[in-house]
């Protein structure tokens, strides 16, 4: 749509809406039209000015220099917009850059040709005067309020960042606490059995418990670096049994379940095909949620573990706690890697890095599948997995 042209006196009219026809026509005077191409660059910041500028056709933009490298987009000016009235009355340096967009076709009106005018026409000068302290007033309006928006885009990404920094700083207590308990239980024993302490039954005891450590902190590095190089890796599909892969991670999680005492029960509802998937990826996405159920259930609860059809094409399986449950607002985070409930203080009472959930989340999505929870505080957990039987490689 073709914008309105206006004449030489309206375009000066809407600037100075204050003055009178005759003196619009000694401002017009003293007034040249400018045509520039795109891009070209009208006022620079800093400089001073000489110039009033009026676009009469085409579009511009308003940067602001904070720093060195970075110009900030103060507006975007059109046609009866205009800039750089202060320098008709004073040598102050621009306060902005302007380039043109498109094709601009403006009036300008130089200081001394101005100032010539205004010796033969005093109430123009105090006219001008006026309306450019409206002016500046409103702009001053403009640009605060465009700061302010610009402060508050620039404190939502700072709040990222400090959350970003406190989860880094949470996983580094955590991985020290997770090592350090079982490495210095295990150098303690180590120490004993060195010095002849121990012998016999104990001595067999002690190195069980030792070793029991080392397998913990293996199992945490391992991982650590499924975590990092789950992205790396491709994955190797065949046709598995869904049904055996989840006896096996039952089957892997048995010591955690015999400690706690808390049993697991299997329930299989429908018979499933074969599915298309990687074995070792959905084995140790499935142990890490049972062995989740397990850690987080109370004394005396009981895990339940339900395999069924959703669909012909499509298998689910939930895993089901009476655990301690997770905070609604905590929900959507817990998939996050290094995210943990209770995060990383010194009373914490469950061990773990907070990646588990991330990498089972990986996998089934790799596998083109679902993970969802479902829980109340207090009352226990479902975490749900849907897998298609043939949607991977
Ligand atoms: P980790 O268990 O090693 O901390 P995960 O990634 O497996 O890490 O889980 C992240 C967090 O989600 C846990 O720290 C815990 O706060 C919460 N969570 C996971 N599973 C359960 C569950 N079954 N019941 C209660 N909270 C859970």
């Amino acid at each position: 749509m073709a914008s309105k042209r206006f004449s030489r006196i309206e375009l000066l009219q809407h600037v100075f809406p204050e003055l009178t026809t005759v003196e619009l026509q000694a401002l017009d005077a003293a007034a040249q039209e400018q045509t520039y191409a795109p891009g070209a660059i009208l006022c620079r910041q800093g400089e001073i000015g000489r110039r009033l500028f009026i676009i009469s056709e085409g579009e511009a933009e308003i940067f602001v220099n904070t720093d060195e490298s970075q110009m900030v987009l103060v507006k975007n000016v059109g046609s009866t917009d205009y800039f750089g009235e202060m320098a008709l009355i004073n040598d102050a340096p621009r306060a902005a850059t302007v380039r043109t967009i498109s094709r601009c076709k403006t009036l300008e009106i130089d200081r001394e040709a101005f100032v010539s005018t205004i010796d033969h026409n005093p109430a123009l000068l105090r006219a001008i005067v006026r309306q450019i302290s409206n002016h500046l007033r409103n702009n001053d309006r403009i640009i605060i309020r465009e700061l302010r928006k610009k402060n508050q885009a620039l404190n939502v990404a700072y709040n990222n960042l400090s959350s970003q920094e406190k989860l880094r700083t949470d996983f580094i207590a955590t991985l020290s606490h997770e090592l350090r308990t079982p490495l210095t239980s295990a150098q303690g024993f180590l120490h004993l059995i060195n010095r002849g302490t121990m012998q016999g039954d104990a001595q067999k005891v002690a190195l069980e418990t030792v070793t029991r450590n080392v397998e913990k902190m293996v199992g945490l590095i391992n991982n650590l670096l499924v975590l990092y190089e789950m992205h790396l890796t491709s994955p190797k599909y065949s046709d598995v049994s869904l049904e055996t892969i989840v006896q096996e991670a039952i089957r892997e999680a048995r010591t955690m379940a015999d400690a706690r005492i808390i049993p697991i029960e299997f329930v299989q509802q429908d018979e499933l095909p074969m599915l298309r998937g990687d074995r070792n990826g959905l084995l140790l996405a499935i142990r890490s949620l049972i062995e989740n159920a397990l850690k987080f259930n109370q004394d005396n609860g009981l895990v339940v573990v339900n395999l069924y059809l959703i669909d012909e094409n499509t298998a689910g399986l939930d895993i089901i706690d009476q655990g301690i449950g997770i905070p609604p607002e905590a929900q959507k985070h817990i998939f996050e890697p290094f995210y943990r409930v209770e995060g990383s203080g010194p009373d914490r009472l469950f061990s773990g890095l907070g990646v588990g959930l991330a990498i089972s989340k990986f996998i089934v999505e790799q596998h083109k599948g679902q993970i969802i929870v479902e829980s109340m505080p207090g009352e226990g957990s479902t975490f749900t997995i849907r897998l298609p039987f043939s949607a991977s490689g």
